[in-house]
């Protein structure tokens, strides 16, 4: 086995005293912009690289490095590189994340593909292909058609998520509800092992609909809510005493209706008005 061997210390008193002639080298590619010189480092015994502050606008921290070389003790010093190098203080941009890491939940839209590892630990495969013809038709129909499948690892993930999730058992909504999920008409429970735990609502009114919930979990449109019937008035406002009451008879006497036909013949025959509205003369 190889191992890289640790830089040896530089040994020639030239290449650390290059300051200048490295400094030279620095304003020949960044002119005015190389600042006070920082310090000098080893990269091994026949090179060494000079930094120098970078008076540069927007790169507050970085340095100028410029790395000088010699062939040995008697040999003329040189230049090998310079280039701008950000210092510890350095203002940067921050470590790239590969973006199937950087991707989360909702960053999907709409046309996106986001395809999953080979190795992705949530799935397993599905079955084993035959070339059976019948096989694989009889595969479909019971559920075994597709390449990979949820793992364990992958459901008890899926599980977690939903049950600490917005329509899991310790939800606000949960806790208000008048019964659970489990108890309710619009559950439908999921297949497989993950369905003693969770199922879809299918009540377009819920705010779950569609949505994986925990038997739990419950809402306010729970199939089976009995709201209790309240008068919108006060029953107080309604209470009364009818023996309190004066009741009076509305059936007219024999008598009454008698005097009220003579008072209207009389002004009848009298040319008084009858009470009735005229009509009008042009009819
Ligand atoms: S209507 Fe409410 S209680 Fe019923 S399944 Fe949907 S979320 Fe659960």
């Amino acid at each position: 086995m190889t191992s890289t061997p640790a830089p040896e210390a530089v040994t020639d008193p030239a290449l650390i005293a290059a300051v200048e002639f490295a400094r030279a080298a620095a304003r020949d590619q960044a002119g005015a912009e190389v600042g006070a010189h920082v310090e000098v480092r080893a990269e091994d015994s026949a090179s060494a690289t000079h930094l120098f502050d970078a008076d540069k606008p927007g790169y507050r921290g970085w340095r100028w490095a410029v790395t000088v070389a010699s062939a040995g003790p008697d040999d003329t010093v040189t230049v090998s590189e310079v280039a701008l190098l950000p210092g510890p203080d350095a203002l940067v941009a921050p470590a790239w994340v590969p973006w199937q890491d950087r991707v989360r939940a909702g960053d999907l839209g709409v046309g996106d593909l986001l395809p999953t590892a080979p190795d992705d630990p949530r799935l397993v495969p599905g079955y084993a292909q035959s070339d059976d013809p019948a096989v694989e038709e009889l595969a479909v129909e019971v559920g075994l058609g597709r390449i990979r499948v949820l793992s364990r690892f992958g459901r008890l993930d899926a599980a977690d998520r939903w049950q600490l999730g917005e329509f899991g058992p310790n939800a606000d909504m949960a806790r208000g509800a008048p019964a659970s999920c489990g108890t309710c008409g619009f559950y439908l429970p999921v297949a497989g092992s993950l369905g003693a735990a969770f199922g879809v609502c299918g009540n377009e009114i819920a705010p779950a609909d569609g949505r994986a919930v925990h038997a739990a979990y419950g809402c306010g449109a729970h199939s089976e809510a009995d709201v209790e019937q309240v008068s919108p008035v006060l029953v107080a406002d309604l209470i009364y005493d009818d023996a309190q009451l004066d009741v009076e008879s509305n059936e007219l006497s024999a008598e009454s209706v008698e005097q009220a036909v003579d008072a209207l013949v009389q002004s009848e025959v009298a040319g008084e008005p009858s009470g009735q509205p005229e009509s009008d003369p042009a009819e």
